[in-house]
């Protein structure tokens, strides 16, 4: 494993990843675990997030460094054979001028990488590689991963900021009369933000992380269970169900005439990602 070879590549945005997760990580780690161990939580709980990132790591490495599927003059030949034509988004007779090899079904050539790659799904900034046919199965993870690691992060920090409000009773004060009062929940906001900034900072921070990448984790898996790639929904429009005749009227000629004829029931759609053909040719058209 290496590498991709691949013009005009930008490292910016895995860069300012690895900044980031690292930045949260830290913060968590002196903020919460100290203050946590104080009030007796549990260890394991704790290091939940730990654990997770480990796991994270390896298959983002993998996301990073796997091969998602280039398209040579070696495998070109086996490749032209996994996936039907379907004439409407993938003809049968078409060439990428720049590889000057035919375009198997499903393949796009990727403009940052400078290649074409088989079953492309869309090219990662994050991980500065393209996901394809085989590397999407790293990436479903590593999201998986990713969603999992700030929403355990997020559970953790609220129930710690909860856990010490009730201790040491923030949600009160003391009104004119010596008599204790609830305080509105913009005001606690307020007081914890005060009194814990960098925590209440990280807290707001890892749960708008958890709705974006819990949203997206959502639109891949979906893909996944329906057997389309991020390519093909944005050219079909998501116009893509194989129950779904064309409506009539459609205004494009090409929409009209197109159904996913890839998908074949959930599990084998799962196993398409999960166990993939290779270069040396395990799959035939279905
Ligand atoms: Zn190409
Ligand atoms: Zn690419």
């Amino acid at each position: 494993m290496a590498w991709p070879e691949g013009a005009h590549r930008n490292n910016a945005f895995l860069v300012l990843h690895v900044f980031l997760q690292g930045m949260v990580y830290t913060e968590y780690t002196w903020e919460i675990l100290g203050y946590c161990q104080e009030l007796d939580f549990s260890l394991c709980y704790l290091l939940l997030p730990h654990l997770l990132l480990a796991v994270n790591l390896v298959f983002f490495t993998l996301s990073c460094l796997t091969d998602p599927g280039t398209i040579t003059k070696a495998n070109e030949a086996l490749l032209l054979q996994v996936y039907e034509f379907d004439e409407v988004m993938f003809p049968e007779k078409r060439w990428c001028s720049t590889c000057d090899l035919r375009k198997p079904a499903r393949s796009k050539h990727c403009s940052v990488c400078n290649r074409c790659v088989h079953r492309f799904d869309h090219h990662c900034v994050w991980v500065n590689n393209c996901i394809g046919a085989w590397n999407a199965r790293y990436f479903l993870i590593y999201l998986l991963t990713l969603t999992a690691s700030a929403a355990t992060m997020a559970i953790v920090t609220t129930v710690f900021l909860v856990r010490l409000v009730v201790m040491s009773d923030l949600d009160l004060y003391v009104d004119d009369l010596g008599h204790s009062q609830d305080v509105d929940t913009i005001f606690l906001i307020q007081r914890l933000f005060l009194t814990f900034p960098r925590i209440v900072f990280l807290l707001g921070f890892v749960l708008v992380l958890s709705f974006l990448l819990g949203g997206f984790l959502c639109f891949a898996l979906f893909l996944a269970a329906t057997n389309q790639t991020t390519n093909e929904w944005c050219r079909g429009d998501g116009a893509w169900c194989q129950h779904c005749p064309q409506a009539a009227g459609t205004p494009s000629a090409e929409l009209r005439a197109y159904r996913n004829i890839h998908s074949h029931g959930l599990w084998s759609n799962l196993r398409e990602i999960f166990l993939p053909s290779t270069a040396h040719g395990d799959r035939k058209k279905k």
